[in-house]
């Protein structure tokens, strides 16, 4: 349905707006065409692992075999006096398997906490990148004649292949006409 061409910006390359559409519709149409996935939506990110059962069960199996391996250790180049046993084996290596349980025990679940507040970190920082490319994917436009991709308001065309590079851009391509014209700033710092 050619009913709403004048609502369409026109390229910035021909000036025309006859052969274009937005990105949004032309993907929705031909979902299975290769310029559809090309020109495909930005994927939102995936959001860290939640910590649970496994964690804690992980941090058990680690804490226990380092538990029996200090204790072993200890109860092998210990030279106290075998006279206060505990469960067959010294009390110094029964104390120092607790310790080194609970250290282990710790710091393992200290390092899955650091990990996952490194990680949500990262996904807030890519789920803010991702939601300012989404919104620019909607208002994004095609020149079938020019085979490029254009914002409303942009002055120059980009190509197919670098739609990511204008999505994921951190400010938006200004328009040309409403920047001022700056002065070169160099001479600063050293
Ligand atoms: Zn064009």
């Amino acid at each position: 349905m050619p009913a709403d061409v004048t609502s369409l910006p026109a390229c910035p390359q021909c000036g025309q707006n006859d052969m274009v559409r937005r990105v949004s519709d032309l993907v929705q149409e031909e979902p299975g065409s290769p310029l559809a996935q090309r020109l495909a939506a930005p994927r939102s990110p995936q959001p860290a692992a939640v910590m649970g059962c496994a964690t804690s069960f992980f941090a058990t199996m680690v804490s226990i075999g380092a538990a029996i391996f200090a204790t072993g250790l200890t109860e092998l180049t210990s030279s106290a006096p075998r006279t206060s046993l505990l469960f067959g084996v010294r009390d110094t290596s029964v104390f120092t398997g607790i310790i080194t349980f609970l250290f282990v025990f710790v710091g393992v679940h200290a390092m899955f906490v650091w990990r996952q507040a490194r990680a949500s970190r990262y996904f807030r920082r890519a789920f803010v990148a991702w939601h300012r490319a989404s919104e620019r994917w909607q208002q994004l436009h095609y020149c079938a004649r020019c085979d490029g991709v254009f914002l409303s308001g942009q002055t120059s065309l980009t190509p197919v292949d670098q739609v990511r590079m204008l999505l994921y851009a951190r400010r938006p391509p200004q328009p040309a006409a409403a920047s001022p014209a700056k002065a070169p700033q160099s001479g600063e710092g050293g």
